[in-house]
């Protein structure tokens, strides 16, 4: 079972100006793309070569496990993002989110602050815990809430590779454009 680059959910140019198409070929063409090639390499022939992407994530370790997470949340990562989208939640995640945070400013504020505080390369997460709580999350490389048991509902990729072409070393800047694509539909989808 062959894992395969997705399509994006919409034309490359749709995001712009928050995220260009020049970006979107680099990270969706080239990295993410490279993640999928190298996992398909790893898996060919193994153990493994059957197994779903997502018990990768949670079952394997090292290179594999990076390669195999790395495809999993870039493709996460694509569908929490949409042309006029953005602002505040909506839905069930909007009532959850007021529940825990107070308001949705306060948790855009420390959803912000962690993203960019995050050192180095990482990704930042609202997920689900397994107690059905609410919570953001920071991993490191390709790390991956899944493995902690987390249900993962929104991510942003705080990887230089997803802003340098836009925004060069400006992360604070990214992530402010970020707040202007979330796809809260596919939030609320993941509730
Ligand atoms: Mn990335």
């Amino acid at each position: 079972m062959a894992h395969t680059l997705p399509e994006l959910p919409w034309p490359k140019d749709a995001l712009a100006p928050h995220i260009s198409a020049e970006t979107l070929d680099y990270h969706h063409g080239k990295h993410h793309n490279a993640y999928v090639t190298k996992l398909n390499a790893a898996i060919e022939g193994t153990e493994h070569a059957e197994t779903s992407l997502e018990d990768l994530v949670k079952t394997t370790s090292g290179g594999l496990f990076n390669n195999a997470a790395q495809h999993y949340n870039h493709s996460f990562y694509w569908n929490c993002l949409a042309p006029n989208a953005g602002g505040a939640a909506t839905g069930a995640v909007a009532d959850a989110i007021n529940a825990k945070w107070g308001s949705f400013d306060k948790f855009k504020e420390e959803f912000t602050n962690s993203a960019a505080t995050n050192f180095g390369s990482g990704w930042t997460w609202l997920v689900k815990n397994a107690a059905g709580e609410l919570a953001i999350v920071n991993t490191d490389d390709a790390g991956c809430p899944l493995t902690d048991g987390h249900t993962p509902l929104l991510t942003c990729d705080v990887w230089e590779h997803a802003y340098y072409v836009d925004y060069r070393n400006a992360r604070p800047s990214y992530i402010n454009a970020f707040w202007a694509l979330v796809n809260w539909d596919f939030v609320n989808s993941n509730m």
